[in-house]
């Protein structure tokens, strides 16, 4: 098996979904007492929001390239980032760990084309939902995506900050994220993308009538074809 370094807890909360979908993904695959080979850097989640916050992405590049280089350096041989928004930085993290970056929005996108699906509704927080980094990755492999109104993405940031990523699940939230997928339906979005590790703790499928698509499950997916060699070519 290949070994992974994980760049996680962006938040825990998420970190701890990667950890048992890729440790179960390889014992379904192998059975018997089989887990997958991880390495694990988990990140102060209260520095990096307040990076995020104050919009200092040339720290956060310096702080995930160097956790990047020392995994690689401690053995892994693809390196993952546990979080959409961090995906901002993908491109530096890739070049400074010199070993191939499991990025999510191609795990989404394979996963939305295996579903016929070409326009969906993208989740997030406002950096991923705004500031176009994810949905020009999307639209390379030909998806197009839609994004609530401002109101909105205020409500489904706010959200995973102050609630997902300290561990409260709420009804009420759930309500209004549920709300706001019908409304993205409405708009022509033949499925949703879950576009942060988190909201997959407070909407699932049998909450919504249209197809959604948790991107921390495919992304735990690919890392599981990864640690068992049967990744897609393009990450190789
Ligand atoms: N885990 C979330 C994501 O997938 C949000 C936390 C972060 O800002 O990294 O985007």
């Amino acid at each position: 098996m290949k070994t992974i370094g994980l760049l996680g807890g962006m938040s825990w909360e998420s970190t701890v979904t990667y950890y048992q979908l890729i440790n179960r993904g390889v014992q379904k695959r192998l059975g018997g007492l089989h887990s997958a080979p991880l390495l694990l850097s988990s990140f102060d989640f209260a520095a990096v929001a307040k990076l995020q916050a104050d919009g200092e992405w040339g720290l956060l590049a310096d702080l995930l390239c160097d956790h990047a280089q020392r995994l690689q350096r401690a053995g892994a041989e693809a390196v993952m980032i546990c979080t959409n928004t961090m995906h901002k930085l993908a491109p530096q993290v890739e070049e400074a760990a010199g070993i191939p970056l499991l990025h999510i929005a191609d795990a989404t996108a394979l996963a939305l084309k295996e579903q016929g699906v070409s326009r969906a509704g993208l989740l997030g927080t406002r950096f991923t939902m705004e500031q176009g980094f994810y949905a020009e990755r999307l639209q390379r492999h030909g998806i197009d995506t839609l994004i609530p109104d401002t109101a909105q993405r205020d409500v489904v940031h706010n959200v995973i900050y102050e609630e997902l990523c300290r561990g409260e699940i709420n009804t009420a939230s759930r309500q209004q994220y549920c709300d706001i997928i019908a409304d993205l339906q409405l708009q022509g979005a033949e499925a949703v993308i879950l576009g942060c590790t988190e909201i997959g703790l407070l909407v699932q499928a049998e909450h919504c009538t249209v197809p959604l698509v948790d991107t921390a499950v495919v992304h735990a997916q690919a890392a599981v074809e990864f640690v068992l060699g049967e990744s897609a070519a393009e990450w190789e």
